[in-house]
């Protein structure tokens, strides 16, 4: 197995246009930091408005979690709709998941409208149980599902399953339909195509070093904007403050060789493809893309929240072990290429969207986890920009601020160390935390 991200490998596939980087000072109306889902999503929604927009990244768009990711779009991101009910009830819960829905949304229909070539496939999600306590997940988000009030789920106990795909070991699943694949690099790229021929300025391999009130420092150029939306990741305190709010949690992804078809057959047997994770904490995750080849990826409880985790191949060899023990008949299928990455979290698994305070037309999106959740909250921040944001929209504010209550406080970091509170942290979101009376709570110190 060698280290390399696939899809920088599909990129060749393609001819993109290249943006050279910032050499000089500019002006613009808007800028752009981060070309990620989030910045790309939100450059997208300020295009064809009027305004002169300016988006900018470090490596190339896409270069970082964006275009490292597996791929799934579905609404699930590390919070299951059981966890979010039970955090803040039913109404809340259902406000937080449209979140991801409208995300997944935005996406489809860029693809379609746009016609992007990015492996674009439906994919119904089926998260399926391991032992008795994964047969319960299972059960406990049917259920779930059905009070919040969706009607595309179905339940399958172990048998039934076994007439949707050609696996050994689960207890039951779950499955629900609008959720989909991509090769998100590609579409990032893609959607650069996009937003040149609109007139966005975009420059790669240009990173901001610091930003003072609305001026953005680069190494060989400066940007002053009348509005500034950071949406990068690994944030230092250069930017600002919010920095300690953020942390990042590894995951591993792996390539396969290319199934035959009937290996594609016995996968699924019911002819129709999924996208699939396992109920254990530190989950595995599959699904077939471009080339009948299979994605696969997951992590262990050990190397998730190391900082430097980055090539520990044996990782990423537990996960296969795990997957072929589900489907023996793929025991000799090789993966080829591996990579890791690191996806930015905040203490919560749920993203934080803030203006400075002291400077409202400087935003900040941090720490999100899942693409449909970036493609949100930057055309979320887009329409507040802009004034088409709806009052009823606010309510991301209240439910996305750096303020709302954590379990554990940024401070305990300097006694047991950054890893072991985010650690502390999603575990007590994901499993025990309740907002009283389901609104989110206040901390007095803010941002
Ligand atoms: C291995 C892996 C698998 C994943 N799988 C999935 C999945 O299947 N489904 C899913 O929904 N999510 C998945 N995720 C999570 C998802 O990729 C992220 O949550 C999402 O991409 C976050 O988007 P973003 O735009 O907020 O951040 P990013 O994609 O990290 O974008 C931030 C951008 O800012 C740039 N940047 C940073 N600093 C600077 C600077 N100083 N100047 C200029 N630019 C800068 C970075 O280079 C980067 O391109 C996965 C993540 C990883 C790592």
């Amino acid at each position: 197995m060698f280290v390399q991200n696939y899809w920088f490998t599909t990129l060749l596939e393609h001819d993109y246009p290249t943006c050279p980087p910032l050499m000089q000072d500019i002006t613009c109306d808007v800028l752009v930091v981060g070309g990620g889902m989030s910045g790309v999503s939100c450059a997208a929604a300020l295009m064809d408005k009027g305004l002169d927009v300016v988006l900018v990244e470090k490596n190339i768009l896409g270069g970082s979690s964006s275009g490292r990711s597996a791929g799934f779009l579905t609404p699930d991101s590390e919070l299951e709709l059981s966890q979010l009910v039970r955090r803040f009830g039913l109404q809340g819960a259902r406000a937080i998941w449209e979140v991801p829905v409208k995300g997944i949304a935005l996406i489809k229909e860029h693809v379609e409208r746009f016609d992007i070539a990015c492996d674009f496939r439906r994919q119904d999600s089926l998260f399926v149980g391991i032992g008795k306590g994964g047969k319960k997940d299972v059960q406990d988000e049917f259920d779930c599902r059905r009070q919040v009030g969706f009607t595309d789920q179905l339940i399958y106990d172990r048998q039934e399953l076994e007439h949707h795909i050609g696996s050994v070991g689960f207890t039951g699943a779950v499955r629900y339909s609008n959720t989909y694949g991509i090769d998100s690099l590609q579409y990032l790229q893609g959607m650069k195509r996009v937003l040149l021929e609109r007139g966005v300025r975009v420059f790669e391999n240009t990173e901001i070093r610091s930003l003072e009130g609305n001026t953005a420092h680069g190494h060989a150029g400066c940007i002053k904007a009348g509005q500034v939306v950071v949406a990068i990741d690994k944030m230092t305190h250069r930017f600002a403050p919010l920095a300690d709010e953020v942390f990042h949690a590894q995951t591993f992804l792996s390539i396969s060789e290319p199934l035959s078809d009937a290996d594609v057959a016995r996968l699924f047997p019911g002819g129709e493809e999924f996208q699939m994770w396992d109920s254990t904490l530190v989950y595995s995750y599959w699904r077939l893309v471009a080339g009948n080849r299979l994605l696969l990826g997951g992590g262990n409880g050990i190397t998730t929240f190391l900082p430097n985790a980055w090539y520990h191949a044996d990782v990423i060899d537990g996960v296969h072990k795990r997957f072929k023990s589900h489907f023996p008949f793929l025991k000799e299928l090789h993966f080829p290429q591996y990579w890791p990455g690191r996806i930015d979290t905040s203490r919560d698994l749920l993203p934080i969207i803030v203006k400075d305070r002291t400077n409202p037309t400087v935003h900040f999106i941090q720490g999100v986890v899942g693409l449909p959740w970036a493609s949100f909250s930057g055309h979320f921040v887009a329409a507040n920009i802009l004034g088409t944001a709806t009052a009823e929209d606010q309510r991301y504010y209240t439910y996305f601020t750096d303020r709302r209550r954590f379990a554990f406080p940024v401070w305990l970091e300097k006694v047991i160390g950054k890893p072991a509170l985010f650690a502390m942290n999603n575990g007590w979101a994901k499993y025990y935390q309740v907002d009283k009376g389901h609104e989110p709570g206040y901390r007095d110190n803010e941002f």
